[in-house]
């Protein structure tokens, strides 16, 4: 991506047969061993490279929230599905169309290496990517039939030595000694490959090879352990190597403001608007008069700005732009938000608001000045812009509370469960701020009676965006209504 074609050329020469074999994308799984080398445009780097973190923050939310592999599964997939689809070559004996699968394919591939750019640069963020990745690696690995895990073997060579059948009577003993209790009994029927003892730590930890000479010899059904190994290390050394050769970047200064973008965290990029609330609640159809009555939708950042704004009739600079552009995105015209904006600033007279208002909300909308149409601000863009100053109440406040004053807000949302603010506390300390507010949106939309509360707990992506934490709860509030309705309540 992004090379002189001198350079294309002559890699193209130097790694002939290689780099084919993988552009060509024959399966699915992919180990990335070879950097894609066609040319994509800036939108699909950047877009590629946001599908594939989101996919990515959500796997480490279910990691620090402690959920198994089946949970997380049910969380991610459906994520996948949307933004990172990877069809195998054949369903139900049906073949899948090759376009489709090419550009899916490479999709893949083209997002794992542009992150690689933007997460090698510190040992933290290089851990975190190898963490993440090897999970979506064993949730398509797992998914995928035994022909394409049985192609992805035949593809990468990975060293590992088959032990001959005269090798295995010889050790019978030992091999089922070593082996689980399901694998002992049927291990004379079990095969084995040997591999460097330093290659499976976790598996001689967990005493499940027989160690000899410096050799680990590890059954077959321990070979999901063996492939994810693999895959770590080899991106780990890969990341490595990437960040020695990143100061040499051959590129422009195009790249570099995004993948600086990318880096500053495992955070959703971009608020997609839910097409099931914008039914109900589509841009230009909320009031000024409305906003009051919706903010038990809203999250503690928009309740707290709001608040402030009711108490002192007054919000500074970043706190109207952080709250101006959330209202904006539930849905309040520009009209509207002069209305909404005129009315709170109660103590001000019409001249002051005309002067020094009026021209950054309708800024906010894309009619002044660069007549830029700006989005609402994401968790992560709150997250690490400046912090409030005095009289300020912008910012999120799971990271910008003093803690007392956090648990005394959440508390004021009706939440009294210890295990629950426990849990906020820990998020808090581990810097994990959009769990901590995922977790108090769990508590406080639990539904007494619904048969299912629509994005609340296991399968719901976190809440990485205040209008997503919106859209959610408005969903939420229909549900029960709905179920309600049925029960004759
Ligand atoms: Fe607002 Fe995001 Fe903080 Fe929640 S995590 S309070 S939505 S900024």
């Amino acid at each position: 991506m992004f090379r002189t074609q001198k350079r294309r050329a002559l890699e193209r020469t130097n790694f002939g047969k290689e780099v084919v074999r993988e552009q060509d994308y024959p399966d699915r799984l992919n180990m990335y061993l070879i950097p894609p080398l066609a040319e994509i445009t800036l939108d699909q780097f950047e877009e590629w490279a946001l599908d594939r973190l989101r996919i990515l923050s959500e796997i480490e939310t279910c990691l620090f929230r402690n959920r198994n592999m089946k949970m997380t599964e049910q969380t991610v997939k459906p994520l996948l599905e949307q933004y990172l689809a990877l069809s195998p070559n054949s369903v139900s004996g049906r073949v899948s169309k090759g376009s489709q699968l090419d550009d899916e394919r490479k999709k893949d591939h083209y997002s794992h290496f542009i992150l690689r750019l933007a997460f090698c640069r510190t040992d933290d963020l290089r851990r975190r990517f190898v963490k993440a990745e090897t999970v979506l690696f064993r949730i398509r690995y797992t998914s995928a039939d035994i022909t394409e895990q049985h192609a992805l073997l035949a593809r990468y060579n990975f060293g590992w030595t088959p032990v001959s059948d005269d090798e295995k009577r010889s050790l019978q003993e030992f091999l089922s000694f070593s082996s689980s209790e399901s694998t002992y009994a049927t291990s004379s029927g079990e095969s084995y490959f040997k591999v460097p003892f330093e290659r499976v730590p976790e598996l001689i930890e967990s005493r499940k090879v027989f160690l000899k000479d410096g050799v680990a010899y590890v059954p077959a059904s321990q070979q999901l352990s063996l492939i994810l190994n693999e895959f770590s290390e080899k991106l780990e050394r890969a990341l490595e190597v990437t960040a020695r050769a990143l100061p040499r970047l051959d590129e422009d200064d195009r790249l570099l403001p995004i993948l600086a973008h990318l880096s500053k965290g495992f955070v959703a990029p971009e608020y997609i608007p839910d097409n099931s609330t914008t039914g109900a609640l589509g841009h230009g159809v909320v009031r000024a008069a409305q906003v009051d009555s919706l903010v038990p939708h809203f999250p503690l950042c928009m309740r707290t700005l709001h608040s402030a704004l009711r108490r002192d009739s007054h919000l500074r600079y970043f706190g109207r732009q952080q709250y101006g552009l959330f209202l904006k995105g539930i849905g309040l015209s520009v009209e509207e938000a002069l209305t909404f904006w005129r009315t709170s600033f109660s103590k001000c007279t019409d001249e002051k608001f005309s002067k020094e208002y009026r021209y950054n909300i309708r800024h906010n909308y894309g009619l002044e000045g660069n007549r830029r149409n700006y989005k609402p601000r994401s968790c992560a863009q709150i997250l690490t812009d400046a912090a409030p100053g005095a009289n300020e109440h912008h910012g999120c406040p799971y990271r910008h509370f003093s803690e007392d004053n956090l648990v005394a807000a959440i508390q004021g949302l009706g939440v009294s469960d210890q295990g629950v603010l426990r849990g906020v506390r820990d998020d808090v300390r581990n810097k994990q701020y959009h769990v901590a507010c995922t977790r108090v949106f769990e508590a406080t939309h639990k539904a007494v009676g619904a048969k299912s509360a629509v994005g609340v707990g296991v399968g719901m992506e976190s809440i990485t965006h205040p209008n997503l934490y919106f859209d959610r709860s408005m969903q939420f509030a229909k549900q029960v209504e709905t179920v309600e309705n049925e029960s004759g309540k």
